[in-house]
């Protein structure tokens, strides 16, 4: 489930839909956790599609570290990537903010950590732009996105919270342990699949 302070906009008919904040949402807060109603499709389920719904799902979802493909119920699924993004992944499965996220602005992921099989062209503007998502970049920039997301999980207790309830017992014990000095911070790098054979062209 998307936080509920967004909103589901058209970005640019190029673009398409976009996800964004219609009240600030605070660094530290969660913004997605998978939800009972989202749709979750084991390989054999995907491979069994036929090739429209595959184009649907493969467009709409993403890949968890089971090789599972999670498809939002939800605007979740319209929230673009962006090169520098104001939420990411974190190793619990949810979505943080990285920083403060302004009323009006877009909310934008790292679809790097999305165990993407094939490699996608990026437009998002930021300076920084890797110009093409490849499906090993996770592996080249997992320590730099972790140095963005471990303050983001460390400030989740001084934000409020409202997907928190989301979270599965087990995932939220295992948090509250690193939250409370316990354990030590879960890198996004527990998200990944095994690296992709061969590095894409
Ligand atoms: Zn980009």
């Amino acid at each position: 489930m998307i936080h509920p302070s967004t909103e589901l906009r058209l970005v640019n008919p190029l673009v398409g839909y976009g996800v964004f904040a219609s009240r600030p949402i605070p660094r530290g807060t969660l913004v997605f956790v998978q939800d009972p109603l989202d749709i979750e499709l084991a390989p054999e389920q995907y491979d069994a599609l036929d090739p429209s719904s595959r184009e649907l799902a493969e467009r709409y979802s993403y890949l968890d570290p089971r090789g599972h493909r999670i498809l939002s119920w939800d605007a979740a699924k319209y929230v673009n990537h962006s090169c520098e993004p104001n939420t990411m992944s974190t190793a619990w499965g949810f979505e943080v903010a990285l920083r403060d996220i302004a009323e009006g602005e877009e909310i934008t992921d790292e679809y790097g950590l999305f165990n993407l099989e094939w490699q996608m062209d990026c437009a998002c503007g930021h300076r920084r732009c890797r110009g093409v998502i490849r499906p090993d970049d996770a592996w080249r920039h997992f320590r730099r996105w972790d140095r963005a997301v471990r303050p983001a999980v460390l400030a989740i207790p001084s934000v409020e919270q409202p997907l928190i309830g989301l979270l599965d017992e087990v995932t939220r014990g295992s948090l509250e342990r690193v939250l409370a000095g316990g354990a030590r911070y879960r890198s996004v790098r527990s998200l990944l699949r095994p690296a992709p054979v061969q590095a894409a062209c």
